[in-house]
């Protein structure tokens, strides 16, 4: 129970320290929320010294909602490159799409904003309280770790009991005004201050009154319920022609977590194979419309890690006479290749071979 004394100082103290530590990062000098509805995508995905590059170059190509909502998939999926979740650059094209098809306004209110696709509980509390100054509190990693240190809150974030209490306790800890300061305040907190390793406890402003801190439970917290999920496991088999050639073959992957993105042709395998089994198998023969292969040989081989899937992903190099492309693979120069968005372990390979 957080009585409203608590409830005072927390926020007090909170504004006070970040009136002091505030970070100067380029969504800060803004109230647009386009811009903070950007800032808030990409930053889900990545450390904030690498979104600052990803924020900056995707707000220089669609300075605002209007330009987005023109864009095409690929020109989106290209400045997204390399963050990963990909559908949520899909999702937030969707609903510039949406908002520019209707009244042109992004809506500012919590309760209009989370009926935009890919706009979550998170997303809507920080729009609207950074951007109109609504009184809603986020409550990201940062803002778990933080409350369940200071207040030694044992419920475990992952369960919609956790979640449920840890965003009343956010809705009720939030100051009286300044919202958006108050939940920018309490994210940089947890990531200036109360880090998830070694934080700054000896210098901290909640020192005195940090249960976590009292009952030795710091590392403890957030507590959160084992999920042992089985990822997945899979083999992908890409085919390049040699790399002397002028041209290259990529097609564009129709569904997955990759959907949208380019890829060179594709055999999933269920074993490894090798280059014995690929000419009896005649698997070239299955993807392109014709080949006449002289020679293959294995360029790399890597894995890719995802949430829910294992990759082993081997990168042919084909030798070959002839081969003629079908209609889902495109024949393209090879100084046209950074006009298509790949997944980040192509984009590794492409760099390495071409460079
Ligand atoms: S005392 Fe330590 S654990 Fe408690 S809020 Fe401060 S930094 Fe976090």
């Amino acid at each position: 129970m957080i009585t409203k004394n608590e409830n005072k100082y927390f926020a007090k103290a909170l504004l006070k320290w970040y009136k002091k530590n505030k970070r100067d990062l380029p969504w800060r000098r803004t109230k647009d929320p386009y811009k903070i509805w950007v800032s808030e995508i990409i930053l889900q995905q990545t450390r904030i010294d690498q979104g600052i590059n990803y924020y900056l170059n995707f707000i220089e190509k669609f300075p605002n909602i209007e330009s987005l909502a023109k864009a095409n998939d690929e020109d989106v999926l290209k400045i997204w490159e390399g963050l990963g979740y990909y559908n949520r650059a899909m999702n937030m094209l969707h609903s510039a799409r949406q908002v520019v098809k209707g009244n042109k306004k992004i809506p500012n209110t919590y309760n209009e904003l989370i009926k935009l696709k890919g706009i979550g509980e998170y997303t809507a509390a920080a729009i609207s309280s950074i951007c109109f100054e609504e009184k809603k509190a986020v409550v990201d990693g940062n803002v778990y770790r933080v409350l369940s240190r200071v207040f030694n809150i044992k419920t475990p974030i992952n369960t919609a009991i956790g979640k449920k209490k840890y965003s009343d306790i956010a809705n009720k800890l939030i100051s009286n005004k300044n919202f958006g300061d108050y939940n920018q305040a309490i994210m940089d907190f947890g990531s200036i201050q109360c880090t998830k390793h070694e934080p700054k406890c000896t210098n901290c402003i909640f020192i005195n009154s940090c249960l976590g801190f009292k009952f030795n439970t710091i590392d403890k917290r957030p507590l959160k319920n084992k999920i042992i999920l089985a990822k997945k496991k899979r083999i992908l088999n890409y085919f390049m022609i040699n790399s002397h050639s002028k041209y290259i073959f990529i097609q564009k992957r129709k569904k997955g977590i990759w959907k949208n993105l380019f890829e060179f042709p594709l055999y999933e395998s269920k074993q490894i194979i090798n280059e014995k089994i690929i000419k009896e198998k005649k698997i070239l023969n299955n993807i392109f419309n014709q080949s006449d292969m002289i020679g293959i040989s294995l360029s790399k081989k890597t894995t890719h890690i995802l949430s829910h899937q294992n990759l082993k992903i081997f990168f042919w190099e084909i030798l070959a006479k002839k081969i003629k492309n079908t209609n889902d693979i495109l024949k393209i120069n090879k100084t046209e290749i950074t006009k298509y968005p790949f997944p980040k372990p192509i984009k590794i390979y492409l760099n390495e071979i071409l460079s």
